[in-house]
Parts: structure tokens; C-alpha cells; sequence
């Protein structure tokens, strides 16, 4: 049974949900969806940030759960597929069944996998067609070296890359590389895990910022980032169900400018979801909507004992934090 736990006046139920595919080292997400006045909102923090980096989550999770969110300025969202470490065949598949025109492939998954990278970046190339944008992520896996070699491989293999996400760590690295390739630097964790996201210098470092939501601590503080950063932005989801997808839309409709497609195509990564209608593309577009969970879904894919233990102390401990 999925028993509910009551945690700043609001009630919030874990669940646990297997992955399609294994995505960021994970098998089987897990997070809690929170119920407030203005709606449904989830917490999700990945299992090793500590409560510090989960307070933005909660934060997020509160602003949709008690204010909800900023009105939207366009009613559909264009989202990128993505394509995790597959191999080619699988990963054209996953490109031609999305519908979409922009491709988002994962790199650098593991040391050593730039001859697999390169083959699945030119497959998806092949299945998106010319007209298609095809962009990287290497989630912070390369050093500088590393990083002006890939990436120059990975655009020739591609025939263009749009950008490449994330190929080093730092805001210092990030412009080492963009002074050696002529492909577009994306800041994702840099400005994401930067101590002070609306502080993060990223002009010399990237040329195109990746926001989320819920690390950002909600829709408002991530239309501030947007505006302080002074970057073209790119939403991008934390792998949540429909109920926290719904905020990352949110977001992406409120941009005042939206010049590429948004990494919202996520729920496909997912086995399930807590909503009788997922948020899933259509056209390669997301509607701008909000979904709430369905009880029966609620029940079905929630949490064992120990994980919802886990996850109830965590929330507990992360919004005593955030309203102290
Ligand atoms: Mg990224």
C-alpha cells in the first residue's frame, strides 16, 4: 500500500518507477509527489546529493505544490529525443519513433567510448536526416584535451553538431574547450551545482545555458537564472514523472525567448508514470499542461518499506531545512 506521510502540511507518497533504459548510472528512479492548494509537485533529488543540494528540490516541489506557476507566453513546447548510450541500431529506432527533430545523444557514458559514441552520433544523424539538429552530452566526463578531440570527432561523425552539453567540469574548462572547437559549449552543472546559480559567470565559458527546474529551486528562480545568465536557454527535465515534467514545461512556455528544443522527452525513459495521460511529444511538441497523479498509479508503483523510510526522513529533514 502506498501509505502517505504528512511533511509541511502537505501530504507526499514515494514511488519507485523502473528506468527503459538504464540513464545517469540509474535503474529504477525514485522520488515523492507532494500535494499542496495549487497542485501536485515532486521531489526527486537523486539518491547522492545531500540535503543541501535537495533543499532547491524541495523548493521546487513547494512553489508547484503551494503557488503554482508563472502564466505561459506559447501553448506547446518543442522537445529533442534522447538517445542514451544504445547502440546504433537501437539508437536510430529510439530517433525515428520519437517524432522529433532535434536528437539529443549521451557521450562519454564510460572511459573509452568515443568509437561507440561516434557510431551512434552519425546512426542518429542518418535516422534524423539533414534537417535534423543532432547535440551531445558528456555530462563533465572529458578533460580539455579529452574534450577538443571528442568533440571535433563527434561533429565531424554527426555532419554538425548543434552543441555539445557539458563537456568538462568547471566554468574555467568549459572555456579552454570553447576557445579550441567551433561547436556551441552548453553550461548544464555548472550553473546548476554552482553554489549561487544566479551569480555564475558563463559568457566566455558556453553559448547556450541548460535549465532545470528542480535544482533550481522552481520555475520563478529559474526564469531569474535565464535572465541573469543572458544565455538562449534550453529547459531540460530531471528525469521526473509527468507530475514534475509538468514544471519543467512550465518553465519552458514561460521563457520569454526559446530559440532551440527542450530536453522534455523524458517520460519514454520511464517504465511507467504516477498520470492516467503522460506528458509524452506529439510532433516533436509537448501541450503545455499539468498533470495530478492517479491514486490507482499512486498505489501501484509506490516504494517499498525501506525506500519510502528513506525517502520520508529525507524529505523531512530537507524541508525542516528550507522553512527553518
Ligand atoms: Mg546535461
Amino acid at each position: 500500500m502506498s501509505a502517505a506521510t504528512t511533511v509541511d502540511g502537505v501530504r507526499a507518497f514515494t514511488y519507485a518507477i523502473p528506468m527503459t533504459t538504464r540513464f545517469r548510472g540509474i535503474t529504477v528512479r525514485e522520488g515523492m509527489l507532494v500535494e499542496g492548494p495549487a497542485g501536485w509537485g515532486e521531489f526527486c533529488p537523486f539518491p547522492e546529493y545531500d540535503d543541501a543540494e535537495a533543499a532547491a528540490w524541495f523548493a521546487a516541489a513547494h512553489e508547484a505544490a503551494h503557488d503554482g506557476w508563472p502564466e505561459p507566453v506559447r501553448e506547446r513546447v518543442p522537445v529533442n529525443c534522447i538517445v542514451p548510450a544504445v547502440g546504433p541500431e537501437r539508437a536510430q529506432e529510439m530517433v525515428r519513433a520519437s517524432g522529433c527533430a532535434t536528437a539529443k545523444v549521451k557521450v562519454a557514458d564510460e572511459p573509452g567510448s568515443l568509437a561507440a559514441d561516434l557510431e551512434r552520433v552519425a546512426a542518429v544523424r542518418d535516422a534524423l536526416g539533414p534537417g535534423g539538429a543532432v547535440r551531445v552530452d558528456a555530462n563533465a566526463r572529458w578533460d580539455v584535451d579529452e574534450a577538443v578531440a571528442a568533440i571535433r570527432a563527434l561533429d565531424r561523425a554527426a555532419g554538425g553538431l548543434q552543441y555539445v552539453e557539458q563537456p568538462c567540469p568547471t566554468i574555467e574548462d568549459l572555456a579552454a574547450v570553447r576557445r579550441r572547437v567551433d561547436v556551441r559549449i552548453a553550461a548544464d552543472e555548472a550553473i546548476r551545482r554552482a553554489d549561487d546559480p544566479l551569480a555564475v559567470d558563463v559568457t566566455a565559458a558556453a553559448d547556450v545555458a541548460i535549465l532545470k527546474v528542480a535544482p533550481l529551486g522552481g520555475v520563478r528562480r529559474a526564469l531569474a537564472v535565464a535572465e541573469a545568465c543572458g544565455l538562449p536557454c534550453v529547459v531540460s527535465s530531471a528525469l521526473e514523472t509527468s507530475v514534475g515534467l509538468a514544471a519543467e514545461i512550465a518553465l519552458a512556455a514561460a521563457l520569454p525567448q526559446l530559440d532551440f528544443a527542450c530536453g522534455l522527452g523524458t517520460v519514454a525513459l520511464l517504465r511507467d508514470d504516477v498520470v492516467a495521460d503522460p506528458l509524452r511529444p506529439v510532433d516533436g511538441h509537448l501541450p503545455v499542461l499539468r498533470r495530478a497523479p492517479e491514486p490507482v498509479r499512486r498505489t501501484a508503483l509506490a516504494a517499498d518499506a525501506r525506500r519510502t523510510q528513506w525517502w520520508e526522513a529525507r524529505l523531512a529533514r530537507v524541508s525542516a531545512r528550507v522553512t527553518a
